[in-house]
């Protein structure tokens, strides 16, 4: 099973110092960050997934890299881009559309050759059709077909379609990369009609669209009645589907990839589980930097806030963790000094008790991955991008491990079954 880790350029700083928090003021971002696929050996991924819209944007609306860095990606291809022609990762890279950016419009943002052009002109691996995502699943469909709304069908049409003609463009262009095909449908039955209409186009290697909302127990009803109709060498990527206790399930239905950005994204954007470990996740404990952040300067220019208080609690909360990880202070006395600092900014979560697990438990202490090797408690505070990022780079590692225990134990008692 493999897993492919969606890029958007998510580095760390390695001369970033946490005591000071400053940088090297020799660094150059472009030189000198690094990928978490540069940080870990083996990289937590088998590949990483990029987007069309993420590097060229879309018609009025830029994308998340700079002109100058796209034009690099362009001139130097995705193999020296991401640097994988300086390490021993073997990892493919594979293109896709992005389809959720543009998913109001009536039409895809892109042409099947400006597609190619993207995937063609950056040497990607493997590339994804242009697609356009329905949104919405119900299985009952399956038994009235006549309700099934127009928009949807179109929406499946289309994408077939456009698929039919990515893969002749891409004969006839010579293309290198190995194409995939979308299925985009809204119950078990349209999926695996889609799927099999792929397969008679021609495509070995389908990718299940739009599924990122459905629950579980969906995915794997239409799972189940796709693998009816698959064909034994084709293989199925599930696209944004993150869930590692299924994946043994799943790889008996065919499906041999999937990707997903949660691992990395829940570490600074989920309420709870930021920093995982094998068996749980843990909160992170949140310190919100004086200077670097947007919600804290907004309440010190209004006035709410004093600087020079919220700048001592700060620095207060900081230097009991750093005595709690040295076992010079109680966890008691440093959650006091986190919650007097988050009273002050305002904070009505009450997060004590999540806090208190965490410092207690002292997870970063138990990680084998060199950031928390390097970095220690550091690795558990929600503060600025260095942290946070380092702590998704962490969850990636992790995940991997998830993953490869999971598809390990069901594949152990299935045997035991048998
Ligand atoms: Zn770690």
């Amino acid at each position: 099973m493999r897993f492919y880790f969606p890029d958007s350029h998510d580095q760390i700083d390695p001369s970033f110092d946490f005591l000071s928090e400053k940088r090297s003021m020799h660094r150059v971002k472009q030189r000198d960050d690094k990928y978490a696929h540069e940080i870990f050996r083996p990289p937590p991924y088998s590949g990483l997934l990029v987007s069309k819209p993420i590097v060229d944007g879309l018609p009025g609306v830029s994308g998340k890299y700079t002109i100058a860095q796209r034009n690099r990606l362009y001139r130097e291809g995705v193999r020296r881009f991401f640097r994988l022609d300086q390490t021993d990762a073997n990892l493919d890279i594979m293109g896709d559309c992005g389809a959720f950016a543009y998913v109001r419009e009536t039409e895809p943002a892109y042409s099947v050759d400006e597609v190619i052009d993207f995937y063609e002109g950056c040497g990607f691996d493997s590339g994804v059709s242009v697609d356009h995502v329905i949104f919405g699943f119900d299985a009952e469909l399956d038994n009235s077909t006549s309700q099934v709304p127009i928009e949807w069908q179109e929406r499946q049409r289309l994408t077939l379609t456009l698929a039919e003609s990515f893969l002749d463009r891409r004969d006839k262009r010579q293309c290198s990369f190995e194409p995939l095909g979308v299925a985009q449908a809204w119950s078990p039955r349209s999926y695996a009609t889609a799927v099999q209409h792929l397969q008679e186009i021609g495509f070995k290697r389908i990718a299940m669209g739009g599924m990122v909302p459905l629950k579980t127990p969906e995915i794997q009803a239409t799972l189940r009645t796709t693998k009816e109709f698959l064909k034994k060498d084709t293989q199925l990527h599930l696209l944004g589907v993150t869930r590692t206790a299924y994946a043994h399930e799943f790889a008996q239905y065919g499906v041999t990839s999937f990707d997903s950005t949660s691992p990395f994204m829940q570490a600074f954007k989920d309420d709870r589980d930021n920093y995982y470990t094998l068996d749980r996740s843990y909160v992170a404990v949140r310190v919100p930097q004086v200077d670097g952040n947007t919600r804290l300067r907004r309440l010190i220019s209004a006035g709410k806030v004093d600087q020079q208080r919220a700048r001592r609690l700060e620095k207060a909360c900081l230097q009991k963790i750093r005595g709690l990880a040295d076992g010079n202070t109680e966890t008691t006395e440093t959650l006091d000094a986190i919650l007097q600092y988050s009273k002050l900014l305002g904070d009505k979560k009450d997060r004590t008790i999540q806090y208190s697990e965490t410092l207690d438990a002292r997870p970063w202490e138990e990680c084998a991955c060199v950031l928390c090797k390097n970095i220690g408690i550091d690795i558990i505070l929600f503060r600025g991008s260095e942290r946070n990022r380092r702590r998704g780079f962490h969850n990636l590692t992790v995940f991997a491990q998830r993953l490869e225990r999971d598809l390990v134990i069901s594949r152990l008692s299935n045997g035991k079954n048998i």
